[in-house]
């Protein structure tokens, strides 16, 4: 089998590249040809910690594997990022292990990749102010991702731990935008397009705060009971995910699902957008992406890393 080691992903995976690979999966997923299998992702009882396993088959690139790992929020007092995985991939032909992949850059880079496809499907014309709430480790990724697909002017930034704003007010200068740290009625009122890149299990943005025509890529929620928005925001608006049944048991709609504010047949995946057999926007005021994070993101992107490592002689190869 081949290791991808995570120190050398930095030097493979571009966002350019994650984008293609998550757009073109969740057009798989649309067409049926390829599918998640079911979430595992357990509180463990030690360190506060979330993990599990994400994994699929994607029929159209041969991908089969999982995603093992998770989330543990102390992880900065050991210099580590609270996420922790790695991407297993498996030969489809004969169920033997083909690589085990650093999962914790590419988990940022495809996460950051949908939000960016959604916006680059859903956005309104002419978006020009991004709207951040999320200062964490993901929040940089989500920024440069949004940046490459939008014609942002400038940069509107909240965080529940103000302290931790100077990351969004430096990525915002890496990509040669204005940053302004605002409340959240402003931000809500004044941003087009809208990230939230939370760990919260209360809402955040509230219906109110959401003024004219925008789009919310709402990347936090993605386990039960985590919650960034607002149920009623999500009731007025046009929904869409990666995943229908992720959305509704460990996304962002799992609330308005559970309150019966929406249904499932309210929730389209993105896939049908990209594949033309839905129109996205169309004249809706608020749209919604909740990306839940889908196994067959993962697989996407460490098959074209897998790829990349083998060509430039950076992957190693073991006998196992
Ligand atoms: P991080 O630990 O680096 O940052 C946490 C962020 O959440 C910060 O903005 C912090 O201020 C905020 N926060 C922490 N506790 C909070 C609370 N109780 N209430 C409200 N806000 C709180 O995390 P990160 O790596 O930036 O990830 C952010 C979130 O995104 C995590 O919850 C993670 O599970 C989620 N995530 C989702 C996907 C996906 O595919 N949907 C992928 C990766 C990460």
């Amino acid at each position: 089998m081949w290791i991808v080691p995570e120190k050398e992903i930095a030097g493979l995976m571009t966002p350019e590249a994650a984008f293609d690979a998550v757009q073109a999966v969740f057009a798989a997923m649309a067409s049926g040809e390829a599918s998640n299998f079911p979430v595992v992702r357990e509180a463990i009882g030690h360190e506060d910690a979330l993990y599990g396993f994400k994994g699929g088959f994607d029929r159209s690139a041969l991908n089969l594997g999982l995603k093992a790992g998770g989330y543990w929020p102390n992880n900065q007092k050991r210099e580590l990022i609270n996420h922790q995985s790695t991407v297993f991939l498996f030969d489809a032909d004969t169920g033997r292990v083909q690589a085990a992949v650093g999962g914790n850059l590419l988990t940022a880079l495809r996460t950051a990749a949908a939000s960016a496809v959604s916006i680059r499907h859903l956005a309104p014309e002419g978006a020009k102010v991004l709207g951040m709430i999320g200062a964490g480790h993901q929040s940089a990724f989500q920024m440069r991702a949004a940046a490459r697909v939008g014609n942002f002017e400038r940069v509107l930034g909240w965080n529940p731990h103000p302290e931790m704003l100077s990351r969004l007010a430096d990525t915002a200068a890496e990509l040669g935008l204005p940053f302004e740290a605002v409340e959240l009625p402003r931000l809500g009122a004044e941003a087009d397009v809208i990230i939230s890149i939370t760990s919260a299990f209360e809402p955040l943005l509230l219906d109110g705060q959401v003024k004219g025509r925008t789009h919310i890529a709402a990347m936090g929620t993605d386990t039960k009971g985590k919650q960034e928005l607002d149920p009623k925001l999500v009731a007025r608006s046009r929904l869409f995910t990666d995943e229908v049944a992720q959305s509704v048991s460990i996304g962002e709609f799992q609330h308005a699902f559970t309150d019966k504010s929406i249904s499932t047949d309210d929730v389209t995946a993105i896939g049908q957008v990209i594949i033309g057999q839905h129109q996205g926007r169309g004249d809706a005021e608020v749209t919604i992406f909740d990306g839940t994070g889908v196994g067959l993101q993962d697989l996407a992107v460490a098959g074209a890393v897998l790829e990349l490592a083998k060509q430039q002689k950076k992957a190693v190869e073991v006998d196992i």
